[in-house]
């Protein structure tokens, strides 16, 4: 279901657009839908046809999502299990600081070989209105400021969805512009539709290796970019919205952690408006990949930021409780064994 749909719903009881508007942020709100409209102005009174139907698109509304089950971390996250209306489920993460991470899709095309949602390929694109529903949800838990597109999917292979719910969340759903985050691989279709749309996100680009064909095997079915290509075209977009770039770099030991990368990646980022985001692997029993020590990790910070890189390391939320992205689901779905 789009967002364009429950408005099409709404329309149909004979809501106006001043009522839309307001029903869309009781909802993104996680409000009651009618919240505000009773003693307010005559001209935000509900129509009778409205008010009388309202229990009808509150039901389509929960239907639509729910949350199935809250997994508390020792790190102030929390991770969400949320069941769509046809028993698909998708994560999302409650981040410290007002944050949520949300999915765009039901599994994911791209296959990052340390992933576990791209293990189980595509299974289905999220609609605009599962998109949102998400942060609808989660405000009835906590506030939420800033919502980043970094969980379940690739959000430019369900771009018109992702759009559509930025849009939302960016004017009803109050959220600043700045802080929606766009997380992607790099496809030349996000570098065209961004700078074109009302609410310009911010955009995380995912780039893991200044090598291409590290890159490629890593990313196996992402577009193939240069490295450097990638840079220019998100140094366009920064410059553009007047906020950085933030890189994603998952940090692999032996893989993409030797000193020839770290100085790739001052080649290409040393004076670029750009954040770089060094996430050191979450490692599990039996895994192919293996987290750097912790002295590494803290070598190749003073490294980067003493040539002008300016890095941040994140560890993915709720390490204690699952790992990363898709951990949740695929448990849940026994894909993995707990
Ligand atoms: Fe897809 Fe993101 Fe996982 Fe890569 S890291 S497989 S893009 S969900």
């Amino acid at each position: 279901m789009r967002i364009h749909d429950i408005h099409q719903q709404l329309a149909e009881l004979g809501a106006k657009p001043v009522h839309i508007g307001r029903l869309t942020r009781a909802w993104l709100n996680g409000q009651a839908l009618d919240a505000g409209t009773r003693h307010q102005r005559s001209e935000d009174f509900l129509p009778l046809s409205v008010r009388n139907g309202l229990p009808g698109v509150k039901e389509a509304l929960d239907r639509l999502a729910r949350v199935s089950s809250e997994h508390p971390a020792a790190d102030g996250s929390a991770r969400l299990l949320v069941t769509l209306a046809d028993g698909q489920m998708v994560e999302s993460v409650l981040l410290p600081r007002d944050g949520l991470c949300v999915s765009s899709q039901v599994g994911c095309a791209v296959g990052c070989v340390f992933c576990m949602t791209g293990k189980s390929g595509l299974l289905r694109q999220l609609g605009s209105a599962e998109i949102v529903a998400q942060v609808a949800l989660a405000r009835r838990v906590r506030t939420v400021k800033k919502v980043v597109f970094m969980g379940m999917g690739e959000p430019a292979h369900n771009l018109d969805n992702v759009l559509e719910a930025i849009d939302v969340l960016g004017t009803d759903g109050g959220i600043g512009h700045k802080n929606l985050v766009f997380s992607t691989v790099g496809d030349r279709r996000v570098f065209e539709r961004l700078p074109r749309q009302a609410v310009k996100p911010a955009l995380a680009l995912s780039l893991h290796s200044t090598d291409t064909r590290l890159r490629q095997a890593l990313l196996p079915r992402a577009p193939v970019f240069e490295p450097a290509e990638l840079v220019e075209l998100g140094e366009r977009y920064a410059r553009q919205v007047d906020y950085p770039i933030q890189y994603q770099w998952t940090l692999l030991k032996g893989i993409n952690d030797s000193p020839e990368e770290m100085d790739g990646i001052i080649r290409l980022l040393r004076g670029k408006f750009a954040i770089m985001n060094v996430i050191p692997y979450n490692s599990h029993e039996h895994d192919d990949y293996q987290r750097p020590d912790t002295e590494r990790i803290h070598q190749i910070m003073r490294y980067l930021h003493a040539n002008g890189v300016l890095t941040k390391v994140r560890n993915s939320a709720g390490q204690d409780i699952d790992g990363g992205c898709g951990q949740l689901r695929a448990r849940a779905e026994g894909i993995v064994q707990a």
